[in-house]
């Protein structure tokens, strides 16, 4: 069985070392190198650390996680470590040597320019060194990213919303206090009712800004330096010197996970957890799912993952259309603390199902 992946990021590669075990795999990249996009945080769940193969890989871990939408201030913590943060650029790099040595092709700065589906097979046409090749596969999968020319030739139409995501690594100026280290902070809603804007720290000295916005260029730059210096508030310092680096977020859900033997994986079929435009915990259930519908013909697991992408599509409308609105109209301050375990950091459908109806009632409590 022959099989043709398009694109060596995190998706294309954990697909071909899960296929590579049943198939002869060949991946295309048009980068000269894997691994060199740092534009993503790496914060991904406990649970799905072992699926992408990650736990090298793990630079911090956190078990507490605190909103701040307009006055509301929601506390989730846990005993436990429920996230960490990952080295993404050295995962990929490991990702790529695992794969070579599995006996996978991966074949760098080779430009994919077409996939048609002659029959039953699926023909690459690619550019590499200047010279046109074609090659032909039984399966083939789209792991392009965004833009999702590829898979939308082939007739994949997932719901996507496009952003800009924008990150600063910062040098403080003064050491964080040890019990900062465990947690994530994130402001919603900020200014308008989607933004999503975060601080992770990486270190005592260090830590990474980030926000995901609608907003273009100069204002969203703009407009990070205004949350910079709100976290650096809360923070208690400041920083001497940043690095800018960004990307393209998405939100939205896939309709389909596979037609015919083409199948269209991570952000070139808008598999993200919505409210944080996250790629790494679908990703890692979109490539088991795989290896069980091409060998089994089993797609329960490619069900459930479209199901649940569609679900943390509404979570994300909700919040944005009525929580954030109701949130940034209150004129008092609240805090609201809830107890949660890692299976809720993947699921915030179970965290609105199980505690939005009991808000107010239990957790709510006026700030001293
Ligand atoms: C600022 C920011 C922070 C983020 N933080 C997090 C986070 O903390 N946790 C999380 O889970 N997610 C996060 N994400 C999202 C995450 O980075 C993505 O979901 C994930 O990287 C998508 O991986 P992918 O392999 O699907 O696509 P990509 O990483 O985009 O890989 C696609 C690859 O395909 C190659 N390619 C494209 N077209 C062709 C072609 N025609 N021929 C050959 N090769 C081609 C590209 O060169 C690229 O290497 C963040 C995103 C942003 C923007």
């Amino acid at each position: 069985m022959y099989v043709g992946i398009v694109g060596a990021g995190i998706s294309g590669l954990l697909a071909g070392l899960n296929l590579s075990r049943i198939a002869l795999v060949d991946i295309y990249e048009r980068a000269k190198d894997v691994g060199a996009r740092k534009h993503c945080t790496g914060i991904v769940s406990l649970e799905a650390i072992s699926r992408i193969k990650a736990r090298k890989f793990i630079e911090s871990c956190f078990n507490e996680l605190v909103f701040f939408i307009g006055n509301v201030e929601v506390r989730f913590y846990s005993s436990k470590y429920f996230a960490c943060r990952i080295s993404r650029e050295a995962h990929e790099k490991y990702l790529a040597n695992e794969l070579r040595s599995s006996g996978c092709n991966l074949k760098l700065r080779s430009y994919v320019l077409s996939v048609e589906n002659i029959g039953k097979k699926y023909c690459i046409k690619y550019l590499s060194n200047g010279v046109l090749n074609k090659r032909c596969y039984d399966y083939v999968i789209i792991a392009e990213g965004y833009p999702n020319k590829l898979s939308n030739s082939l007739g994949f139409r997932p719901k996507i919303e496009v952003f800009r995501g924008l990150q600063y690594r910062l040098y403080l100026l003064k050491a964080l206090p040890k019990e900062l280290l465990g947690k994530l902070m994130i402001h919603y809603g900020l200014l308008g009712t989607s933004d999503f804007s975060w601080v992770v720290p990486l270190n005592r000295r260090e830590v990474l800004v980030g926000l995901i916005s609608s907003l273009d260029g100069y204002v969203a730059i703009k407009l990070l330096d205004i949350i910079t210096n709100r976290f650096m508030k809360v923070l208690g310092t400041s920083y001497t010197c940043k690095e800018l680096i960004g990307g393209i977020a998405l939100r939205g859900y896939c309709r389909e996970f596979c037609i015919g033997n083409s199948f269209s994986i991570g952000d070139a079929n808008a598999m993200v957890k919505s409210l944080s435009c996250g790629g790494l915990y679908p990703i890692s259930i979109a490539v088991e799912a795989l290896t069980r519908v091409i060998t089994k013909k089993d797609y329960e697991l490619a069900n459930k993952l479209i199901r649940y992408l569609r679900s943390n599509y509404l979570v994300y409308r909700i919040i944005s259309n009525y929580l954030v609105p109701l949130c940034r109209s209150l004129h008092r301050k609240v805090v609201i603390e809830l107890k949660i375990d890692s299976s809720m950091f993947d699921n915030y459908f179970l965290i609105l199902r199980k505690h939005l109806p009991v808000l107010g009632m239990i957790h709510l409590r006026r700030r001293p």
